[in-house]
């Protein structure tokens, strides 16, 4: 059976020791009183219901799945599932950082970052269910109207009630510009949807009261393409204007898909027969309102890859310091025992070492994003709120693929600790394999991320926020660059960050005369992005290490650090070098391949 230990104190590393978070946040009139202490006390909390409640529910959910009445439309979650979310709604985990006025406790982003990691490493296919919820309670809170807003958020922010995002059908995912849902306007004010949804997560269940679908869908007369899409809420039970709960409305679960991974968790295809909805912000820009909760949830769903990594690195650890196999090839290191534990060969520490990278570095981006969602939307200086918003634009893209790649190289590697019992569904490895799949296609696949950031947030804007973050690396450089002992971080860092202005202007130029050049580099641009943001903060993480170990702290955590930045440096981040070369091949050796891919 795996193990999940909540890794409370790299979070703490993180928050408190590189990033200050408590300092950035006395900047902040809403978040000025919060301190470590408070911030400390709801993650081990947190941890506790991550290890405690979900984990244990993990591999049953896995081999159990959920199940559908077809006469009645319902669904029933895997076992455990309810009675875990029925705690997680009576510990207020719903309302953390949700607004007071909703009844939210008001705390920053970068406590419900951490508090999710933990929750994905123990469950991801339960923790989408609240998951999803907090989504839809962010693009209600920024496109609902009032009355919306009053009937709707609380149910939401308590956990009562659960959101889904209703996007796919079966002709249209990336595309949602083909997208056929109709919504016909009623005498009312309301609309009556028609139309079928595939792929819903947390799309029908027995969880709770209600279920509140963020539907997108056409108005009759509205413009052909993502122009013509309007955002609509359609709850499962109708209801009242006093809040309570009324007819079934005409939306219900038509199957379940059978998947790869998360299992636990209900993807259903989604019917409206007449589902009586209201629209979420204005007509026809139902696209931008939903923007809202997809931006939310690419974070959200490179956080799922985060946990996965975590835990898959926590298992294969201590297996390999357990399992004997073979001696070790520079001689005997356990000689009371018939062979060497596997964790003294070389390749078996690398796979180790990648995930723990992967996890560390995943984890200081993801709580740094945080942060500046925070600054974004609290800080009292409009220029900090603006450049904070611009630089999480540019790094989601970066965390939701980035993160989730590297999810799948890491749950891999720690299966490959296990040799042929990592196969074997009882050591719960192949479960984290299969859960991440998924979270490099969802959300928008890995390729649309990085079209998004190479042609979108980079190119679009002539460079200008990469040039801000590049500013902010540039600080690091020229704070360490003559420091010897950062020399082996630093070097390679201020050379990529060099290299990566003449690098992007290249592609654009060569994309400027043929926009498949960009189609072609981007996914090899993202990667490379990634290790440039990645390898800023594994410097500032060896900095601060390396800080506490010249003033004589002793907590064998530091040099932790310390090596697992070397192995980066030296093992992970060099595959730049190939990317950015395989990205300037440019794109003749995959376009003019008519012949090979007749
Ligand atoms: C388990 C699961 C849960 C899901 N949950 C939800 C949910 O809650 N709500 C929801 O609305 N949807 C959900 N989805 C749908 C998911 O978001 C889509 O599957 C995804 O966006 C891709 O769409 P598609 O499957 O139609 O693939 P397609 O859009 O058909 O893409 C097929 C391939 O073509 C590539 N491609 C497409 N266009 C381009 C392009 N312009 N350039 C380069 N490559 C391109 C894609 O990257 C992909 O590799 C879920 C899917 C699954 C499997």
């Amino acid at each position: 059976m795996p193990q999940y230990n909540p890794p409370l104190r790299d979070m703490q590393f993180v928050m408190h020791e590189v990033l200050k978070v408590t300092d950035e946040f006395k900047a902040l009139p809403k978040h000025a009183d919060v301190d470590a202490d408070t911030i400390n006390a709801v993650l081990e909390e947190a941890g506790k219901f991550a290890a405690e409640v979900t984990f244990p529910l993990n591999i049953s959910g896995d081999t159990e799945g959920c199940k559908l009445d077809q006469t009645t439309h319902e669904v029933t979650p895997p076992k455990g599932f309810k009675e875990a979310y029925a705690k997680y709604v009576e510990g207020g985990w719903a309302a953390l950082s949700c607004d007071p006025e909703y009844g939210g406790q008001g705390l920053p982003f970068v406590v419900n970052q951490c508090v999710y990691e933990m929750l994905n490493s123990a469950n991801q296919a339960w923790t989408m269910y609240p998951g999803l919820s907090h989504g839809a309670y962010e693009a209600l809170h920024a496109h609902g109207t009032d009355a919306q807003k009053k009937l709707y958020l609380p149910k939401l922010v308590s956990g009562e009630w659960t959101g889904t995002m209703c996007l796919t059908e079966p002709h249209c995912g990336t595309d949602l510009g083909l997208l056929r849902t109709k919504a016909e306007p009623q005498a009312d004010g309301t609309y009556k949807l028609t139309g079928n949804k595939i792929f819903i997560s947390a799309g029908e269940h027995d969880m709770t009261e209600n279920i509140l679908h963020l539907v997108l869908a056409r108005l009759p007369d509205a413009p052909q393409g993502s122009k013509g899409i309007s955002l609509f809420l359609v709850p499962k039970f109708n209801v009242g204007e006093d809040g309570a709960i009324g007819s079934r409305n005409g939306i219900y679960c038509g199957s379940l898909e059978h998947k790869m991974g998360i299992h636990g968790n209900a993807t259903a295809q989604i019917v409206l027969e007449g589902a009586v909805g209201t629209m979420v912000g204005a007509p026809n820009k139902g696209l931008a309102a939903m923007f809202v909760m997809m931006n939310a949830a690419r974070l959200g769903v490179g956080n799922q890859s985060l946990g996965l990594t975590e835990v898959a690195y926590q298992n294969a650890l201590a297996y390999a310091k357990d399992r004997i196999q073979m001696r070790s090839l520079s001689g005997v290191k356990a000689k009371d025992l018939a062979a060497d534990p596997i964790i003294v060969h070389p390749d078996v520490r690398k796979m180790l070492l990648t995930a723990k990278a992967y996890a560390e570095g995943g984890r200081a981006l993801a709580i740094y994003c945080t942060m500046l969602l925070d600054k974004e939307l609290h800080h009292p200086d409009e220029k900090v709120r603006k450049d904070s918003g611009e630089i999480v634009a540019l790094l989601t893209p970066i965390v939701k693929a980035f993160l989730t790649d590297n999810g799948h190289i890491s749950t891999n590697a720690c299966m490959q600790v296990f040799g042929g019992h990592g196969f074997i569904k009882e050591w719960g490895m192949e479960q984290f394999v299969r859960d991440n799949r998924i979270n490099m296609i969802y959300e928008g696949t890995n390729t649309i991320q990085s079209l998004d950031l190479l042609g979108r947030k980079v190119l679009g804007n002539n460079g200008a926020t990469l040039k801000k973050f590049g500013k902010i690396i540039g600080a690091l450089i020229a704070e360490e660059g003559v420091n010897e002992k950062m020399a082996e971080f630093i070097n390679p860092l201020a050379y990529l960050a060099d290299q990566m202005t003449k690098f992007t202007t290249e592609l654009g130029f060569k994309g400027f005369q043929n926009p498949d050049e960009v189609g072609a580099a981007a996914v090899d641009y993202l990667r490379v992005a990634g290790h440039l943001v990645f390898g800023y903060f594994w410097a500032r993480m060896a900095q601060t290490a390396l800080r506490e170990i010249a003033a004589g702290n002793a907590d064998p955590f530091y040099l932790a650090k310390v090596q697992t930045a070397r192995f980066y440096f030296a093992k992970l981040f060099p595959e730049t070098a190939t990317l950015m070369r395989t990205a300037r091949s440019g794109s003749r050796a995959l376009m003019d391949t008519d012949a090979a891919l007749a």
